[in-house]
């Protein structure tokens, strides 16, 4: 089998990447400053879309009705791959690669009209809003209640370790609209203003470096057109949104993150030697470098799977996303063996390594729980993907059997 790009899919990389050589100022460091979420960074990213919008490109895979340029999945990921090498985004990035293209497989064209333009503008932002104290891995238990009044819904309840930064314009909520077993039945999706009265946000800094948000629903009203799809199938909904925000495509900012690495390593010394030549840190390069060739097959090889959605249906793998957090795990891991106590200098301490990367790299293999944890993206994998069968029931009335008796 031979792997390949057309010539018109060539040419469109090479284009990226001159935009982005051109717009990315070259003291941009992506592996420090890309995940992080200032309203300063947020700013930049946001005029980077506008610039990218005469262009087309944010929205390339998208049909050219709804702001899109009518080509197909594989040329949205060729355009996604050259930015992750540069560590560039779109500036609202959620809105566009989560709620937009949800919306467009499932919403009314009413919706579709209302809401996908903008976004493809980059002129709004939102986040997903689906995580609650006692619903993460179990979305189906989530409980912030959505009950009619009148023209609205009454919105009260908690969400939290959202992710987007500073407050957006709209919040694609997660309710619970029915009390009915199964209970995955009784949810519902809102498009909710993000400053709508009665909702508030608290910053929730995570060990991996990014900042999330709770956010707070004490009667929020919310008109009933706003209901995205239909009432109580917002399950169904939530777990297409996690079929696009688990198939990214691409990944060629893995390959950056090497480069820059062998560059460290031939100038780095440990015991007058460079530090390539120590036996252990070779072992950790030779890894790296494999578990980032196989991001890079895993990543396109799920662009090519979304490119026949059509054809072949939801993507059930999740195995190129699944693949980058286990390999966050493995390479910090190895570099915790190589630079040994300096893991735990941060980046602004004059005795850390390699800018602080080995740290970093160690606190965000922590945080690998956004959009799902690799538990349960396995589950996904043997269920969905496999068909697998489930746990025999008997087997569940056991173990909560036993759970009860303590
Ligand atoms: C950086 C970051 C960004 C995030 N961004 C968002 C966002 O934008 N929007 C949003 O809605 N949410 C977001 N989340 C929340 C994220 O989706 C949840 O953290 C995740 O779904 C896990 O839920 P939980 O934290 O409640 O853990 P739990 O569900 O309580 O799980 C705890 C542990 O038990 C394991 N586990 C649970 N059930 C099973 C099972 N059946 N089989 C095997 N193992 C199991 C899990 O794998 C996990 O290790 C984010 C989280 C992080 C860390």
């Amino acid at each position: 089998m031979e792997f390949g790009f057309s010539e018109g899919q060539k040419k469109l990389m090479a284009e990226m990447r001159e935009f982005c050589m051109n717009e990315i100022p070259e003291d941009y460091d992506p592996e420090y400053s890309g995940r992080f979420q200032e309203a300063e960074t947020l700013e930049f990213w946001k005029q980077f879309h506008q610039k990218g919008v005469e262009k087309g490109w944010p929205t390339a895979g998208w049909p050219k009705k709804y702001g899109g340029m009518g080509l197909s999945a594989i040329e949205q990921a060729a355009i996604a791959s050259e930015m992750s090498y540069w560590g560039a985004r779109w500036g609202g990035i959620m809105a566009m690669s989560l709620v937009a293209p949800t919306i467009l497989a499932a919403g009314t064209d009413e919706q579709r009209e209302k809401w996908v333009p903008p976004i493809a503008r980059g002129e709004i932002t939102a986040f997903e809003a689906f995580t609650e104290p006692d619903a993460g891995s179990d979305e189906a238990n989530v409980q912030l209640r959505a009950v009619p009044d009148g023209d609205e819904y009454v919105l009260n309840g908690q969400k939290t370790f959202i992710s987007g930064g500073v407050k957006p314009d709209w919040l694609y909520t997660l309710c619970k609209t029915a009390d009915v077993t199964p209970k995955h039945r009784g949810l519902s999706i809102f498009m909710v203003p993000g400053d709508a009265p009665g909702v508030s946000y608290r910053p929730l800094p995570t060990m991996g470096g990014s900042q999330q948000n709770e956010i707070f629903y004490d009667n929020v009203g919310v008109p009933k057109e706003n209901l995205v799809g239909e009432l109580n199938r917002g399950f169904y909904l939530a777990m297409t949104t996690f079929e696009f925000e688990r198939a990214a495509g691409g990944g060629l900012g893995a390959r950056r993150s090497m480069e820059k690495i062998m560059e460290y390593a031939r100038q780095e010394k440990l015991n007058d030697k460079p530090l390539y030549k120590d036996p252990k840190a070779r072992d950790m390069l030779a890894r790296m470098a494999v578990h980032q060739h196989l991001g890079f097959l895993f990543g396109w090889y799920t662009a090519w799977h979304r490119s026949q959605r059509e054809k072949l249906g939801p993507q059930h793998y999740n195995s190129g996303t699944l693949w980058a957090r286990l390999w966050q795990e493995f390479d910090g891991e190895h570099m915790r063996r190589v630079f040994g106590m300096y893991t735990q200098l941060k980046q602004k301490s004059k005795y850390a390594k390699y800018h602080g990367r080995p740290g970093r790299t160690w606190e965000y293999m922590h945080a690998h729980h956004a959009a799902g944890s690799p538990e349960i993206r396995r589950v996904v994998i043997a269920d969905r993907g496999l068909g697998l069968p489930r746990i025999p029931r008997q087997f569940n009335v056991q173990i909560n059997e036993a759970l009860r008796q303590g």
